[in-house]
């Protein structure tokens, strides 16, 4: 008889999301007057830029020509998209060269898949409150999981600790805090892993929407960040990918354990496991990178932002203590009134019909807050915080 994987009964139901529609539905039904808006949307809203669409129109062309057509492409992504990566990250003083970027259908797939190259008998160290994949990944294989506590205190960011761990999982900008490592902070972190040989695994899926100078836009930015860490990114919120799925993960060819090259052990599970991205994906993710496209993909990052600054100026107004939207999509209040975040979702829901995130979903130490995010629209987003304003300042 086949044995499972027994892992899978310890994996917690994550209700989250599908309790937040239940109660939003319930509460619709009952009061069919009310006109609820969601700030709880963590997918992008705004179409793909025009300049994506053409080049995949073409792309299209291509196929179905029997001169242009292609079939399996390399696994690993086609050179001109990972060269326009690499020109990416050039851009941003950082370099990366084309055999250490590896194109996905994205993060999240990248991000469970990593996995396969570690030992079962490896201790993970996952910030809380945490994007649920990292916690469910490792769990599903068995691992030891320690967690590292985000709070108020800390800013939602905090640093190494003072005992050796094997893997790390770090995302600035935070899903779902919105709180944002600086230099110094990182540095730590890639110190910290070089000391001990951990291998951070470093989460910018939401790298587009730093704004501050100053901030990194990749691991490999700091010093020494080549020898202990992996970089996840995605087009999904940074060029309204979610949909239409392009990733890139990117491993240095100094990071090596015990002799293997962790580079390598991904192209090996990567070419045995993945047969590679659409290359009209591919095309359509070029033109992300270059030309045209990227005027427009500013364009609705902008828009975001300015979602982001008018939650966030709703927040001052309350004198609400919060992290995250000047260099996020994502803003993560404290509850008013001690409130515990299921509590305050339902207030906020019968008082002004706004729907959020309960920070608890997100782990323990996201009790007592709240995640607003900023991928609505515009005129939907000031109106919702025009509510809160007038119910909580009551
Ligand atoms: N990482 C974080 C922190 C995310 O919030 C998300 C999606 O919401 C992902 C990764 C997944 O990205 P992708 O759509 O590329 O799979």
């Amino acid at each position: 008889m086949a044995k499972l994987n027994a892992q899978y009964r310890a994996l917690q139901q994550n209700y989250l999301f599908s309790e937040v529609a239940r109660r939003a539905a319930a509460f619709s039904e009952a009061h069919p007057e009310r006109d609820v808006i969601r700030l709880s949307i963590g997918d992008v809203t705004r179409p793909l830029a025009p300049a994506v669409v053409a080049a995949m129109e073409q792309a299209v062309c291509e196929m179905g020509r029997a001169e242009t057509f292609r079939g399996y492409g390399p696994e690993q992504g086609y050179d001109f998209l990972r060269q326009a990566i690499r020109g990416y990250y050039a851009g941003h003083c950082v370099n990366v060269a084309a055999d250490e970027i590896f194109v996905s259908d994205g993060a999240k797939s990248d991000l469970g898949n990593i996995t396969d190259l570690f030992d079962r008998d490896n201790t993970v160290l996952i910030p809380d409150p945490v994007y649920p994949v990292y916690v469910d990944t490792n769990t599903m294989d068995g691992r030891r999981i320690v967690y590292l506590p985000g709070s108020a205190d800390n800013g939602f960011l905090p640093g190494p600790p003072d005992f050796p761990v094997d893997l790390v999982y770090l995302c600035s900008p935070n899903n779902p805090t919105g709180a944002v490592y600086d230099r110094t902070q990182l540095q730590a972190w890639v110190d910290y892993a070089n000391g001990c040989g951990a291998v951070l695994l470093f989460d910018a899926a939401y790298e587009v929407f730093l704004h501050r100078p100053e901030l990194p836009h990749s691991i490999f930015a700091l010093e020494g960040a080549r020898t202990c860490a992996i970089e996840f990114c995605s087009l999904s919120k940074t060029a309204g990918f979610t949909g239409t799925r392009c990733g890139y993960t990117v491993v240095p060819r100094e990071l090596e354990r015990d002799g293997m090259s962790l580079n390598r052990m991904w192209l090996r599970r990567q070419t045995t496991k993945f047969n590679g991205v659409p290359y009209v994906v591919q095309r359509g993710a070029e033109a992300v990178f270059t030309g045209a496209a990227r005027g427009e993909i500013r364009a609705a990052v902008d828009y975001y932002r300015a979602n982001a600054r008018t939650i966030a100026a709703g927040l001052d107004r309350l004198g609400i203590w919060y992290t995250g939207g000047v260099d996020s999509p994502y803003i993560w209040m404290r509850c008013p009134d001690g409130m515990d975040s299921w509590s305050f979702f339902d207030r906020l829901l019968e008082g002004a019909a706004v729907v959020g995130t309960p920070g608890a979903g997100f782990g323990a130490c996201g009790e007592g807050f709240f995640r607003l995010t900023a991928f609505g629209d515009r005129d939907r987003t000031a109106e919702a915080v025009e509510r809160m304003v007038a119910f909580l300042g009551k």
